[in-house]
Parts: structure tokens; sequence; C-alpha cells
């Protein structure tokens, strides 16, 4: 027996019109019109999604060197993975696979209507073009179609309007120096936050309007910021936020208003950067108003990479005793953090995957430290977006040996960013629709505010406070597999398989 029932808006739509038509046939649910409003939409992620789901949703094919391609979603865990339902009682209890993205009613990521701010006023087509991500004869077709299917252009006949991002927050204190030059299409208002909080909250319900949505889902893929040091009486309560913003308080970042917006709009916020943005009063606010919260920081390459390796070291009984990654990359986001403060940010979010591991490594062993772990993040414009990460993981083995494992990763950052976003919203809409009963409640609850479940794709995942954080990568797809089985009546997933172990 399952200790809570779970189940989706559909499920339980479908089966209250089953029980009333009269050929007791499922009505389908219809599929709610959401709206991703992306903050740093001109980004690399930024644009590489929005022309992405373009190239899907107009199927188009390009050639390179190698062939022609078509669209897909690899790296996607909703749209590209697989779930294993059950056993086939006819064939040597072979497993029964099933798209993930079929498990349960998801939205299809390529009917998103996608929009957002940017500090940079680069239309659409031309912030494809400088993030220099997706393949010349791609971008050559997917240019036209980069367009407001909202809006027409008032200077030539009918044609749509390029897709533009609305002005962006801009504080020079919270984004590395270098990027000043990059920030001309900015909000007014500058150093009054209250201000500016409102207008970004008009700017998501004009959305709204304009495109016709059911919902907005907002994600933070702009640069990373420097952190604010936690202030009580600032940053602690909604209410000491409000008034901190109304004070033109200098430690209220960019970030912070934006999520707040988000909020004051009944609209779920992700942050996929590593500043603190999830702060404690944001974080009451959000379970005040009922609205989901996510973050920190896409687990993309190397961390993913690590959360998998360190929890193979301890499962496997070595010792982890010091981890060294190097880093380089040349894109805009590896410039900005060139910057001391902002690199902090993302070398504590780095640095925390390897947490949940040491406390299990603890527990066991005479190692309360943990492993040493230096992060080194260095900007090399020559390799672009195509990121290059170098891990040494040294363990003690038995007896007094050694062991060392090296990797080498390089890849595109924003093509293993980009699936990560997709996921992000996909299951954060699917979550907004998912209530859960428990056998003494009467009536059905929505899921917990804090979305830990979204921790597979974050670095440092955000939890509600009685909850331990979990960071390794397994148990992270375990907790969303099960989530989804149990939506659809089904236990938990379970190795135990006795079927095959009983004599
Ligand atoms: P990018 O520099 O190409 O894009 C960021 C965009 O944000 C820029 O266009 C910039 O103009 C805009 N911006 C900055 N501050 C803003 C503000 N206050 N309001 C509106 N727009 C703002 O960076 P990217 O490669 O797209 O990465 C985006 C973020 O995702 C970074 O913080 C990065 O650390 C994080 N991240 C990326 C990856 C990855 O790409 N693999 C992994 C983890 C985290």
């Amino acid at each position: 027996m399952l200790p809570h029932t779970l189940v989706s808006d559909e499920r339980r739509a479908a089966a209250a019109a089953a029980a009333t038509a009269p050929n007791g046939v499922p009505t389908p649910a219809p599929t709610p019109r959401i709206g991703l409003m992306l903050v740093g939409w001109g980004g690399n992620n930024g644009s590489t999604l929005t022309a992405a789901l373009k190239a899907h949703a107009h199927q188009l094919t390009w050639r390179s060197a190698d062939g022609v391609h078509t669209p897909n979603y690899l790296g996607s865990l909703t749209q590209a993975s697989t779930v294993a339902l059950g056993t086939k009682s006819t064939s040597h209890n072979e497993k029964v696979y099933v798209p993930m993205k079929d498990v349960l009613p998801m939205l299809d990521p390529k009917d998103l209507v996608i929009g957002g701010w940017d500090i940079s006023g680069a239309p659409l087509a031309n912030a494809m073009r400088r993030a220099a991500v997706l393949p010349w004869d791609l971008q050559r077709q997917v240019a036209e179609f980069l367009v407001d299917d909202a809006a027409t252009d008032a200077t030539s006949d009918g044609a749509r309007a390029p897709l533009r991002p609305l002005a962006g927050i801009y504080d020079a204190d919270y984004v590395a120096l270098n990027q000043r030059e990059r920030a001309d299409h900015v909000l007014p208002f500058p150093g009054q936050p209250w201000l500016q909080m409102a207008q970004i909250r008009a700017d998501i319900r004009g959305f709204k309007q304009k495109h016709a949505l059911d919902r907005v889902i907002v994600l933070w893929t702009g640069n990373t910021e420097r952190c604010v040091p936690l202030m009580v009486g600032v940053h602690d309560t909604p209410r000491a936020m409000f008034r901190a913003m109304q004070q033109n308080h200098a430690e209220i970042a960019p970030s912070v208003l934006y999520a707040t917006a988000a909020l004051l709009e009944d609209t779920p916020f992700i942050n996929g950067s590593p500043q603190n943005t999830l702060l404690p009063g944001l974080q009451t606010l959000a379970q005040i108003r009922g609205v989901p919260l996510a973050g920190d920081d896409f687990k993309s390459g190397q961390t993913k990479l690590k959360s998998v390796l360190m929890d193979f070291l301890v499962s496997a009984g070595l010792k982890p005793v010091s981890l060294a990654s190097y880093n380089h990359l040349g894109n805009n986001d590896g410039h900005n953090l060139s910057s001391t403060a902002q690199f902090r940010s993302k070398e504590v979010s780095k640095r925390g995957v390897v947490e949940d591991v040491r406390v299990a490594a603890r527990e066991n062993f005479d190692h309360a430290a943990g492993p040493d772990h230096i992060i080194v993040i260095k900007y090399m414009p020559a390799v672009g977006d195509s990121k290059r990460a170098i891990d040494e993981y040294v363990s003690d083995i038995f007896m007094g040996g050694k062991h060392t494992l090296t990797t080498y990763n390089v890849c595109e950052d924003s093509l293993l960013a980009v699936p990560l976003m997709i996921d992000l919203v996909v299951l954060m809409e699917l979550f907004q629709r998912v209530k859960y009963q428990t056998v003494d409640a009467d009536g059905f609850q929505p899921l917990h505010p804090i979305a830990s479940l979204l921790s597979y794709m974050l670095k440092a995942p955000v939890v509600p406070a009685r909850a331990a954080v979990v960071n390794a990568l397994g148990p992270q797809r375990r907790a969303l597999e099960n989530i989804l089985r149990a939506c659809v009546g089904l236990q938990p997933v379970n190795e135990l398989e006795l079927e095959n172990k009983a004599y």
C-alpha cells in the first residue's frame, strides 16, 4: 500500500469524465497553454533554446560535413529517456520501457510560447548568431522563424516583428564589470528596486495576456550574480524584503526582483545560476502563495559526472581524499565568471555537490573533513562555448594504496544546458498539476512549493527546511521516476526482484 495517493489533474479529470461520459470513454483533459519567460533570453542558453524549439516546430533539417541532421532532444530526461514500468510475465521477466514523457500527460516543449528579458537588446536571431552555438546551416534557416507570432511589424507590410527581449534590470554591482558594454537595453528606475519589480510584474501580465496563456513559468538563465550576504531585516521575511525594496536597499539583487515579481504573479520561478537568489524571505513568500520555486544552477556536464563518480567511489567503499576540477571556456558566461565575486558564487554551488557523499562517508569512516576539493575556472575566448573540464579524483584504497581517476570533458556548454532547461520547465509545469492525499486527510494537497523533485537538473538543490539535500544523480532520478509511477498507481521502483532470486 502506498502511504499517499498521488494523482495528476488530468487523471482526476479523466476519471471524473469517464464516470459521467455515456460511453465510458475518458475525455482527454485540455492541455494548458504555457508561456516561458527567460531572464537572459538573448544569452547562449536562451537563444539556443528558442532556436532549437523553432527547429522542432518547423521540422527543419540542416547539413554538416557528415550529412543531414534533424532536430532531437538528446540530453533531456523527459523527452529522450525511458522509464521501466515493470516486467512482462510472458518472456523471462523482460522489462517494459516507456518514454518518460508518456507516463503522464506532459507539455510538448515545442508548444511553449517563449519570451523574456535581456539587458542586451539584440533581436533573437542576432543573439543566436552571437552565441555561435548552433551549426551555421541551421542558424541560416531558423532565423526567419525567430519572429513574434502575436505581433506584426509596423514598419514593413504585415511582416512579423523579430523576436526581441524586454528590457532587463541591470545593476553593475551584481554582474562582472566586463558585462557593461552588453547592457544597452535596461529598465529605467536605476536604484529603485520596488519600481523595477513592479515593471517585471506588468511584463509577466502583459505576456500572458498577449499570448492568451493559461500559465507562465519564469526561468533565470541570466549571468551569474555575486551572492548577497544574508541580512536579518532585509532577506529573512517577505515583509523585510518588500521594505528593503521600497527603501532602495543595495543588497537586493536583480534576480531577487524577477523572482519576487514572478511569485506575486503566481508564476513559478526557477534559478538556473548559482547565486543565492532563493533567499529565506522568498522561500516563505513561495509557501504563503503556494507558488513553486526551484534552484540553483543547471547541473549540466562536469558537475553531473562528479555527482555520479563521487557516489560510485564512496559506494564502492573507497575513500576519496582529493578532487581537483579545472575548467576553461570562452563564452560570455566564462567572461562573466572571470570576475572574482561571480566566480565565488559558482565555486560554492560546484563544491556543494559532494556534500551528501561526504556525510555518507563520515558516518562510517574517520573522514570528517571530506576530500580536499578545488575548483578553477578560466576564461579562454578561443574555445567559445566548447567548455573543457578536467577532473582528478584521488582515493585511498586497500592496504595503503592510491587510486587516481582523471576525466576530460569537452562539450558545447549550452547544448548540455538547454535539455535541462526543457526538463525543468516540463516537470515544473507537471508538478504544479500533481496533488496528493494522505490516508488521514480529507482533500488533495499540492506538492511542497520548494520543488526539490527538480534536483536532478540542479547543482545546488534548494530543498524544504526539514529535508536533506540529495546530490547523487541516481537517487535524484529514482525520486522522479517514483513520483511519476505513484501518479499512475504503480509501486515505487524496487530492485529486489524476488521472483528471480526465490528458489
Ligand atoms: P550568457 O552570458 O550567454 O547569457 C546570459 C544572458 O543574461 C546575457 O545575454 C546577458 O545579457 C543577460 N543578463 C544578465 N543579467 C541580466 C539581467 N539582470 N536581466 C536580464 N538579462 C540579464 O550565459 P549562458 O551561457 O546562457 O548561461 C546563463 C547562465 O546559466 C549563467 O549564469 C551560467 O553560469 C548558468 N549555467 C550555464 C550552464 C551551461 O551553459 N552549461 C550550466 C550551469 C549554469
